[in-house]
């Protein structure tokens, strides 16, 4: 059974509930006001038109009828009238007896001054002998009979009781206001349904919708929470995990991606060299290189050519293993300028016999960070490596320089070299990502320089980036997590 079913049924149920105790409360209300069980189910049914009075009532007034038909002469008797007149006092009733124009007996409780010209006429047919009477303050309702003295006058006799004018208003509108007030029930029987379905079903629909789409393989659908209840909150829920699985989706498609470059590229990389070595050894098994010069030649040419591709495969192999985050770091902590200092002073040689002028900028004071030596100085290594495959300059410059904020040292490895272009910045720290600068001879280099070094830095929490103009030169930032060295090598 749908949730909808299920709702609109127990939506109906409370309903019929509800009227059978409204029902119910209006008998047993009607029971407590008039005493009597059976008036209930005459209630209404014209009541006061047919019997205005109780049975008690009725019974008394047809006693009296009786005696007005075959010994009239007896209502002439006060005795008789005030021993009728007591029991009608018991249940609240009371009576009027006349003779012509004349007032016989009246109860103590109906002496009224208008009672009297209110009544209605003789009408000796007694057609109309139940109705009601206002007599401008008080409203009755009664029962009368009209007969004959045996002196030819005229008599009647009325039992009446007293009612309220409001019960008397209720009993007109009584039709309209129980359809009003079912009305208003079943209306707002739909209303609460409509409401309760539009605030539960809806979102469940669209949940179910959602779902079904993921089932497919969609994860566009979106699903739109409202309100803070638990519905909101489950798709708010759902829609976080509609998003997660979109993310891990778009993460599993980008790796598979990469992965493909990936092999394309080391399958690219790797068959250039093993071609040209291919070429050289068959060139020597083919006898090409015929002379001892030549020989050497082509074995350097193929020294050259294994030593790179030595290079490439060390380095897709370590990147390969920090991609894959299997390679530890051992950190220690480490004065970043003592660091670099070191590090400079190993290369001042090599760059000077290339005429490259090697310079590290610091400030004074010490700045301790938490490093892997080793695969910080690889970064060095890798960046200033680019600094001199990419120079074009004749007057070379390769500075390093360290600037310091609250949190973090940042290192600054700047060139004078051929710089990047803006549309390649974006690339360059991509995995085998080479620029091709139009009208430029591309050094030898694998593309991987600068994916190794944000990996590195990445692993050691911080952040690197290029900055560059065309043809002026490039630096290339990177920042480590300044730490405060306590006595016992922990870091605060
Ligand atoms: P490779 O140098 O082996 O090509 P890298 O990952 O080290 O690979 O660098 C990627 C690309 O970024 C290079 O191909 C080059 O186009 C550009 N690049 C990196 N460093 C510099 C630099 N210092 N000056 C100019 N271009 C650079």
């Amino acid at each position: 059974m749908s949730v909808r079913v299920r709702l609109l049924l127990s939506f109906t149920s409370v309903l019929m509930v509800t009227i059978m105790l409204f029902v119910l409360s209006a008998y047993l209300v009607t029971i407590a006001i008039t005493g009597d069980v059976r008036s209930f189910s005459d209630f209404y049914k014209n009541h006061y038109k047919l019997h205005p009075l109780s049975a008690s009532e009725e019974r008394i007034f047809l006693e009296l009828k009786s005696i007005a038909k075959t010994d009239p002469a007896k209502l002439m008797s006060a005795e008789l009238l005030s021993d009728y007149d007591f029991q009608l006092r018991m249940i609240q009733a009371g009576m009027y007896v006349r003779k012509e124009s004349k007032q016989l007996y009246v109860s103590p409780s109906l002496r009224e001054p208008h009672l009297g010209a209110a009544l209605p006429g003789y009408e000796m047919g007694n057609n109309q002998i139940r109705n009601t009477i206002n007599d401008g303050n008080r409203f009755f309702a009664y029962a009368k009979f009209d007969f004959t003295f045996s002196d030819q006058d005229r008599g009647s006799i009325y039992v009446l009781r007293e009612r309220s004018p409001f019960a008397e208003m209720i009993r007109k509108l009584f039709p309209i206001f129980i359809g009003v007030l079912l009305a208003v029930l079943l209306f707002t029987n739909w209303l609460l349904f409509r409401l309760i379905t539009r605030s539960i079903i809806k979102p469940l629909n669209e949940l179910r919708q959602s779902a079904e789409q993921i089932k497919s393989g969609d994860l566009h659908y979106e699903v739109k929470a409202q309100g803070q209840d638990e519905i909101g909150q489950l798709c708010r829920s759902f829609e976080e995990m509609r998003l997660q699985l979109k993310q891990s989706v778009q993460l599993q498609l980008q790796y598979e991606d990469n992965r493909k470059e990936l092999l394309s590229s080391i399958s690219h990389d790797l068959r250039t060299p093993i071609t040209t070595i291919k070429g050289y050894v068959e060139g020597i098994r083919d006898g090409v290189a015929d002379t001892p010069v030549k020989l050497n030649q082509y074995l350097e040419t193929i020294h050259t050519r294994v030593t790179s591709l030595d290079r490439l495969v060390d380095e897709l192999f370590l990147y390969s293993k920090l991609d894959l985050r299997k390679v530890p770091y051992s950190f220690e902590h480490v004065d970043l300028q003592s660091f670099l200092a070191d590090a400079l002073e190993e290369l001042h040689f090599d760059l000077d016999l290339q005429g490259i002028q090697l310079e590290g900028v610091f400030p004074h004071s010490p700045l301790p960070v938490l490093i892997d030596r080793e695969k910080l100085k690889r970064v060095i290594l890798n960046l200033i490596d680019n600094g001199v495959k990419y120079m074009d300059k004749d007057a070379k410059q390769i500075i390093v320089r360290v600037t310091e904020s609250d949190e973090y040292a940042t290192v600054e490895v700047r060139d004078n070299g051929a710089g990047i272009l803006q549309e390649q910045l974006p690339h360059i720290f991509d995995q085998f990502y080479r620029g091709l600068p139009p009208h430029h001879k591309q050094p030898e280099g694998s593309g991987l320089g600068l994916a190794i070094a944000k990996q590195i830095i990445e692993g050691h929490g911080g952040r690197i980036w290029a900055e560059s103009e065309w043809k002026q030169g490039c630096s290339i930032y990177f920042t480590l997590k300044k730490t405060i060295e306590t006595a016992d090598g922990g870091d605060a």
